[in-house]
């Protein structure tokens, strides 16, 4: 795997592999990688010749200080786990590379930076869409993967993508669950044992909130999750909403063929997690 600090050396190099009609593939994180990640590598693996992978932990996309401070950062495990992965390329750069001057620009998202995790984390997509245009436009993939556990950041990137005229193709892939059904994030790795045995409980309430929702309806299931967070002192929940796959419009009612997702946001102790669930 080619690792690189700066984005002029990928584009050197990218730039041989497309003169030999490579198509690139290219997966964003913010390292301290695990499954789901891997996951993201291997789907762009199945499709493209090259695979990238970025590491950056974006600081612009944070909201509160005291979660970019302690966001977790594992680099020569990452390395290790892409090389096993079969990556073609790593970018790690410094924040100078990525923001060599303050980027000012304010993107307009509309009605999707409003709710859910637009609400409660101002500015937050504001942020991931500077550094993903930043990347986008650096490595001009083909292809970009990500992962629809974060389902509103996906549509968010989508929207940037048209916005911009950006071409390259954006793709959603599924979310990698642990075994207890917790799903992958690299914030699992700051709970303490105590605090994952908690965690578990999230998509327990999920899967439970989505049968409530399609056998008796919408408000019974957000009252569900309510009245099970409030009983685990260490829980406190910031959002669920069900909501209309295609707009994220909230929906108080399920409709005959209404394509609908449920969606949370909850901390354990100070970790804030979140996770989504299909009502099919
Ligand atoms: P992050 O490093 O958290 O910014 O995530 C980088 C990419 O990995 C994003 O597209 C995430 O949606 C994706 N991702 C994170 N967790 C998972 C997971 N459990 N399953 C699938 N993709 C994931």
């Amino acid at each position: 795997m080619q690792v690189f600090q700066l984005i002029s050396e990928v584009k050197t190099y990218l730039s041989l592999q497309k003169q030999q009609h490579k198509t690139i593939g290219f997966v964003p994180t913010m390292g301290a990688l695990h499954q789901g990640h891997i996951s993201l590598i291997n789907e762009s693996k199945k499709v493209c010749d090259i695979t990238v992978c970025s590491i950056f932990v974006n600081p612009t996309q944070f909201n509160n200080a005291n979660d970019l401070t302690r966001y977790p950062r594992t680099p020569e495990v990452d390395i290790q786990l892409l090389e096993q992965a079969g990556c073609d390329v790593l970018y790690m750069p410094d924040v100078k590379d990525v923001y060599p001057t303050t980027d000012t620009r304010q993107f307009n998202f509309g009605y999707l930076d409003t709710i859910l995790e637009a609400e409660h984390r101002p500015g937050h997509y504001n942020g991931v869409g500077q550094v993903v245009s930043i990347l986008l436009t650096g490595i001009e993939p083909n292809k970009a993967f990500f992962g629809s556990k974060d389902y509103q950041q996906v549509m968010i990137v989508k929207a940037l993508v048209k916005q911009l005229k950006l071409p390259v193709e954006i793709i959603s892939c599924p979310i990698l669950r642990e075994d207890d059904g917790l799903a992958m994030s690299s914030r699992n790795m700051l709970l303490t044992p105590e605090e994952r045995k908690i965690a578990k409980l999230v998509p327990i309430m999920m899967e439970e909130a989505r049968d409530i929702a399609k056998q008796i309806g919408v408000s019974a299931a957000k009252s569900y999750i309510h009245n099970e967070v409030v009983k685990v002192p260490i829980m406190k929940l910031d959002y669920y909403e069900v909501c209309d796959t295609e707009t994220l419009e909230p929906l108080t009612a399920l409709k005959p063929n209404q394509q609908a997702i449920s969606l949370i946001a909850v901390f354990v102790g100070n970790i804030r997690l979140i996770d989504n669930w299909m009502i099919d």
